[in-house]
């Protein structure tokens, strides 16, 4: 047992001492791993495309297309983040529920691959919005599937959703295609939900959808340019959960994807993945800095909580589970007592961890929040008691790499303006600070 935790040879105590705690630290190696992995062993027509709502942050993203990640954004400023990242826009298909006219002109102008439709309305406003601009706009269809299959955390299918079209109005509607001078429908996409940890439904879901997709181009009479089969894979965080077996996951989709591809030699197939891709390279990091006793509890409060980690408090569930939580300068001490792992905030809720099992903990130790690379600070309420966002650190080929700041009090008062009730007069806080 090594005297600390590493991440490619580089040890703990040093990287939170210099880039600081609270950290988020992310393992290039394990981001490039999923890609490579996914790559080798799912059908070669499937594309990989980052869901960056899983972990916004633009050298991630960078990282996961350098190693053939396309890209799926929900906003204006992710649909920025992915071309920064290098994402070419005919890689990048824009979707969300409540797209404004400017993400869906900056879609148009800048020429993404696609623009998935999660409405009547919104077909209309796109065709209306792409005739102004005198641009033809490429839109696939998002299904509201009237099937569900289980086996997922969050279920989508064969519900009340203001996700995507029904189903069954989608088929019994006229054909759309006549009506639209500026618009080419061009594809279907179907999302069945998240946290999949089965390799069945994977399969299920992907024939019903390739099976779906087929029946909405033929009714609405437009070429399958592309399928985006959603994703959702899910990772294990709590006990009794087990990871998706990747290579079992491949033998059962390989086949359904071939045949859909052997008959249509010109469709894109995409797949979308957030928290598969990134949840396991990442840990956050937070400092012991008081340890007590209450009621014959121990807590350990850290400098880092459910600010920056929302989804310690429970994914989906009443029943508060424990992500799985480390000490990472002296791990291997043997976890012997229950630990309540707590946060900075003025809230019971702020609790990273219920009764942990782990060494005695002093103040100064370091936790880990193990896969905590998806749906981390930007996910959680991290401007509850102004602490702001946590530094980002990305190592990459044995060296660490800050990739994101954490907030400072100025940067967090510098988007205030203060208005002088007396004067009524605004200025800016900044110029009012204590200078002791
Ligand atoms: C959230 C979301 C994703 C990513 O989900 P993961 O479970 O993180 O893979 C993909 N597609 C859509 C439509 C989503 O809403």
């Amino acid at each position: 047992m090594p005297a600390e935790f590493t991440v490619q040879n580089l040890g703990i105590t040093s990287l939170a001492e210099r880039f600081g705690t609270p950290l988020y630290l992310y393992d290039g190696d394990r981001l490039t791993g999923r890609m490579d992995a996914l790559r080798e062993l799912l059908h070669p027509r499937l594309e990989i495309f980052y869901s960056l709502k899983a972990n916004p942050n633009v050298s991630v993203c960078a990282l996961l297309h350098a190693h053939g990640a396309r890209a799926e954004v929900s906003s204006l400023t992710e649909l920025l983040t992915a071309r920064a990242a290098g994402v070419a826009a005919r890689d990048i298909v824009f979707l969300g529920p409540g797209k404004s006219r400017e993400e869906l002109g900056a879609c148009l102008r800048q020429g993404v691959y696609a623009v998935i439709c999660e409405s009547f309305q919104e077909l209309a406003a796109i065709e209306e919005l792409a005739g102004e601009l005198g641009l033809t706009a490429p839109v696939a269809l998002r299904v509201n599937p009237s099937f569900t299959v289980k086996g997922s955390g969050l279920t989508m299918g064969g519900k009340p959703r203001q996700f995507g079209i029904d189903e069954e109005q989608l088929l019994g509607s006229e054909p759309l295609g006549k009506g639209l001078a500026h618009v080419r429908l061009m594809g279907v996409q179907v999302y069945m939900g998240t946290r999949i940890l089965s390799e069945e439904a994977v399969v299920l879901n992907t024939e019903r959808i390739l099976d779906l997709a087929e029946r909405v181009a033929a009714h609405h009479g437009f070429p399958l340019e592309t399928v985006d089969v959603g994703g959702g894979l899910g990772v294990a965080y709590f006990d009794g959960e087990r990871d998706l077996d990747l290579a079992r996951l491949a033998a059962g989709v390989n086949p359904v994807l071939d045949a859909f591809a052997e008959a249509h030699p010109d469709t894109r197939l995409i797949m979308e993945l957030g928290r598969y891709l990134v949840a396991e390279s990442g840990t956050y990091v937070v400092r012991v800095g008081y340890t007590k006793t209450s009621a014959g509890e121990n807590f350990a409060v850290a400098d880092g909580g459910t600010n920056h980690h929302m989804a310690a408090v429970g994914i989906g569930s009443f029943v508060k589970r424990n992500f799985p939580i480390e000490l990472l300068n002296r791990p291997g001490t043997g976890a012997t007592e229950p630990w309540n792992i707590t946060g900075p905030l003025c809230t019971p809720n702020d609790t990273l961890g219920k009764k942990v099992p782990l060494p005695p903990l002093r103040t100064g130790d370091l936790l880990g929040v193990r896969r905590s690379g998806a749906y981390g600070p930007s996910a959680s309420p991290v401007f509850f008691l102004s602490h702001g966002h946590p530094a980002e650190v990305l190592v990459h080929r044995g060296r660490a790499h800050l990739v994101r700041d954490a907030d400072t009090p100025r940067d967090l008062l510098a988007r205030q303006h203060l208005y002088d009730p007396a004067s009524s007069a605004v200025r800016s806080p900044l110029d009012s600070l204590p200078t002791a």
